[in-house]
């Protein structure tokens, strides 16, 4: 351009933000109203917004307790059916807070945003997303509200994706449409070192890796989803979790840094939604528990920790076998041991809905020892017996009973953490 001026516009570049709004986030219309116009705030940045919404807090639990009224076991394509409304009322509602305020916006089910999943009822996974929908409505200048926690198989039924399944709602499209944020926003500040409401000391984290994040969530942190987590990591999408109440700086979920390892505990979680069954004089011959646990998958059942005593008396070789699964989980899984009782010939089965898993989480465990020691110890002056022990790389569970779980949190809290 000879002779002239070169000037270039630095036109702001338009971002790409998926935000999360959980259950008490959405809970009444003052709190859907509110977060109408924080959404609204970061629309006016001239950003695109896709929002993902979980039911009004209470009402999926309200819906699983009025099924379980009119029959113990319900179908789990019923039930996907009925849950799924909790999530399409809460998109509508929060589309009508923006209308209110004169914003576009436009609500979508999981369906309709694309969501494609197997066929797993109660416990979907996502196998593809097809964001095309999302992708004209976001061009068409509107805020896209999509019902968390639900999908669709490839035949239309509906599904859902797991309880919490929200989270994985928001970390899977953020993946789908390369988003450049992922906010899943909450009732507390970010992710503690304990769940904040038992653990009083409890301290937010800056900052907390996949895998720390993982095994908190899978050990009883439900302020994320575990799996999740598992697909944010997959995925490599970095994610903050904060409040929807406040502007407090929230903790950034991201891949493991060299400082991190410095710390050996990061966090200590309890799990008090686990069950437990013991299987007396179980034949000690091969293939018995694979039998056992080949039909509990089959079930879909989630098995966590499994002990075997090899029992040393004379007479036909027995053991008993103890394992762990979720609490919701259990009628469903004594169905399923009740249905092999005449191939097997096992003797008594014992069920105890009153254990808590408690964990402690850190990767700085790889590389320091006397850990299990001093969390057995710290039990031990508590007076907490340990029923079941299990250890990763990066953890230890303890099964301990229900109980004592909140003061034996509080204990490890105070001994790792402070
Ligand atoms: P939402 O409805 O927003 O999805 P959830 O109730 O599922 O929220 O999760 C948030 C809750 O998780 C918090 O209120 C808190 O009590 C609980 N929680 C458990 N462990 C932790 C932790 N380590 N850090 C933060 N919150 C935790
Ligand atoms: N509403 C569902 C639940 O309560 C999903 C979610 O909140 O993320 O589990
Ligand atoms: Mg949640």
């Amino acid at each position: 351009m000879p002779g002239g001026i070169c000037r270039r516009k630095f036109a702001k570049v338009m971002a790409l933000i998926v935000q999360k709004y959980g259950g008490t986030s959405v809970g009444n219309t003052d709190r859907i109203k509110n977060v109408a116009s924080r959404v609204a705030k970061y629309h006016a940045n001239g950003d695109k917004i896709v929002v993902v919404v979980s039911a009004m807090s209470g009402v999926t639990d309200n819906l699983i307790k009025l099924a379980k009224d009119i029959m113990p076991l319900p179908s789990e394509r019923e039930m996907d059916v009925l849950l799924a409304t909790g999530e399409q009322t809460t998109i509508a509602l929060l589309a009508i807070a923006l209308h209110a305020i004169g914003i576009q916006a436009v609500s979508l089910t999981g369906a309709q945003a694309g969501i494609v999943t197997d066929g797993v009822h109660t416990k979907a996974k996502i196998q593809n997303i097809s964001p095309k929908t999302v992708h004209e409505f976001l061009d068409l200048g509107n805020i896209v509200i999509v019902a968390g926690f639900q999908g669709q198989t490839i035949e239309g039924q509906i599904t859902t994706l797991g309880r919490g399944g929200s989270d994985l709602t928001a970390i899977a499209l953020a993946a789908a449409l390369k988003a450049d944020l992922c906010q899943i926003y909450t009732d507390v500040d970010g992710v503690y070192t304990a769940d904040p409401r038992i653990v009083k000391d409890a301290k937010k984290l800056a900052e907390v890796s996949y895998d720390e994040m993982l095994e908190l969530a899978s050990l009883g942190a439900k302020v994320m989803q575990s799996r999740s987590v598992e697909f944010a990591k997959k995925f490599g999408v970095v994610f903050e979790v904060r409040s929807s109440l406040n502007e407090n700086p929230g903790t950034i979920v991201k891949e493991e840094t060299k400082s991190m390892e410095g710390v050996v505990v990061r966090g200590v979680s309890l799990d008090k939604n686990q069950a437990k069954i013991t299987l007396v004089g179980v034949p000690d011959k091969p293939g018995v528990a694979a039998r056992i646990f080949k039909a509990l998958g089959d079930a879909t059942v989630n098995v966590d920790m499994i002990v075997q005593n090899i029992s040393h008396g004379t007479g036909t070789p027995a053991t008993d076998i103890s394992f762990t699964l979720d609490k919701p989980d259990l009628l469903k899984a004594q169905k399923v041991i009740d249905s092999l009782k005449k191939e097997i010939a096992f003797g008594k089965v014992i069920t105890s809905e009153s254990i808590g898993k408690l964990s402690i989480v850190g990767v700085g465990m790889k590389s320091h020892t006397g850990v299990a020691g001093k969390m057995f110890e710290t039990l031990a002056n508590e007076g907490v017996n340990i029923e079941m022990i299990s250890t990763s790389e990066i953890k230890i569970s303890v099964v301990i009973e229900l109980a004592k779980g909140e003061q034996a949190m509080k204990a490890i809290h105070a001994a790792f953490i402070g």
